[in-house]
């Protein structure tokens, strides 16, 4: 069975067609610029290096979704002669709140409760919402499957998730610890338990995923018992341009210096904090290793404050788990940055966590970077969420 696999965002797409059968990429791609002026296509069949650029006006996510189903049914570069051929169609959606711990087949009541969640997830939900509403149009009969970025984190308990206030604003407004980038712990937690060769059952694993978003998870038995993203995904880890967890109180105190309001200060928080806000230079991370080797000294202190975050929630989970068997690096800066790794894993080698600095200069591969005398195992493993999706929605439907 093939599937395809969704992720919608508010003016991009992304796909990936997956056969099913044997775990294989047959072709994946990306429409950017939705509802604007210049519109584009980029389609890429596995195994044929030219890629398939169309550029067309697609005012909405239904266009994209057409000329998306255009791309895979094409002659040349598609995978499929007909859209018949597509089992099941796999949507990435972030946040279910507190109404799904596992992925679903979507029916009329799943996109209801996913618009009651829309409040929890304004800049993602819709999109999401968008993209499942057009494939039900333009391809009526074929099932389709909701993933969630937050049904991973539903087993942690209420120690972890229950914030600090009155309690009547999480019975009220579902203020609660949610997190996410679920889908990609979860992979991870299982490869690791792949690689290492034990039940992952008996294992405690501490999962980095770091990439523009940024989250810790720790992971005892293979459930989430805490993760560093919160209500939203602004808590945790200092991220590419999120500031992550922050006094509240310096919400109030910038928006009365600056004159602005609760939103605006919040914009700044979610888009011109984290290690653009601390360099001053950029958000990522290849610009700020640039800036360091330069002698740039706040672009060397937002870099120290990112991989001290990281220690801070490796230290904690430890503690919560009493112990913690391997630490996995995983997204764009966990699985490429040599040197963000190093510095995280310094100094932590009395509590057995020792890096090989040899065996960690190595990029988007599956290997084990700790040394042999180390206690804990040190795992870089590249996600994969759409494999995670695809397998889901097979599972659901097949
Ligand atoms: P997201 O999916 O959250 O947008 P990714 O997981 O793709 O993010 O991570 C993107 C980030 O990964 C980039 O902003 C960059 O900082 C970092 N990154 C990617 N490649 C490298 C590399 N070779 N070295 C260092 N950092 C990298």
């Amino acid at each position: 069975m093939k599937v395809l696999v969704i992720n919608c965002g508010s003016s991009s797409l992304k796909y990936q067609v997956l056969d099913m059968t044997n775990e294989t990429l047959l072709a994946k791609g990306l429409v950017e610029r939705i509802g604007m002026a210049g519109s584009v296509l980029k389609h890429e069949k596995t195994n044929v290096e030219e890629k398939f650029i169309q550029e067309t006006p697609m005012k909405d996510h239904k266009d994209a979704i057409a000329n998306v189903m255009n791309a895979i049914t094409d002659s040349i570069y598609g995978v499929v002669k007909s859209m018949d051929e597509i089992g099941a169609v796999g949507h990435r959606v972030v946040h279910a709140g507190e109404k799904y711990a596992t992925s679903v087949v979507i029916d009329n009541k799943v996109i209801a409760a996913l618009e009651e969640c829309v409040e929890l997830a304004p800049l993602h939900n819709p999109p999401n919402l968008l993209g499942i509403a057009a494939c039900q149009e333009l391809m009526p009969g074929t099932p389709e499957v909701a993933v969630f970025d937050t049904a991973f984190h539903q087993t942690m308990p209420p120690e972890s998730y229950i914030y600090a206030i009155p309690y009547e604003y999480y019975t009220k407004y579902g203020i609660r610890r949610y997190g996410f980038h679920g889908t990609s712990h979860k992979y991870v937690a299982e490869r690791a338990a792949d690689m290492l060769g034990v039940n992952i059952a008996d294992l405690k694993l501490i999962t980095c995923h770091l990439g523009n978003g940024a989250s810790v998870s720790a992971i005892k038995r293979g459930k989430c018992i805490d993760t560093s993203m919160g209500f939203t995904p602004l808590a945790g880890l200092a991220m590419g341009t999120r500031a992550g967890s922050i006094d509240p109180a310096i919400i109030s105190f910038i928006a009365d210096k600056e004159d602005l309001t609760a939103d605006e200060v919040l914009g700044i928080l979610n888009k011109k904090s984290g290690m653009l806000g601390i360099s001053g230079i950029s958000s990522d991370f290849r610009d700020i290793a640039d800036a360091i080797a330069d002698g740039n000294v706040r672009a060397e202190l937002a870099l120290k404050v990112f991989a001290h975050r990281v220690r801070y929630y490796i230290g904690a989970y430890i503690a919560e788990m009493n112990g913690v068997d391997a630490i996995v690096f995983t997204a764009g800066v966990g699985e490429n940055d040599v040197d963000t790794r190093d510095v995280i894993c310094s100094e932590l080698g009395n509590l057995g966590i020792k890096l090989d600095l040899v065996k960690n200069k190595v990029r988007g591969k599956e290997t084990v970077i700790s040394r042999d005398d180390s206690k804990v195992a040190i795992l870089l493993i590249p996600t994969n969420e759409e494999l995670v999706i695809a397998r889901d929605t097979y599972e659901l439907t097949k």
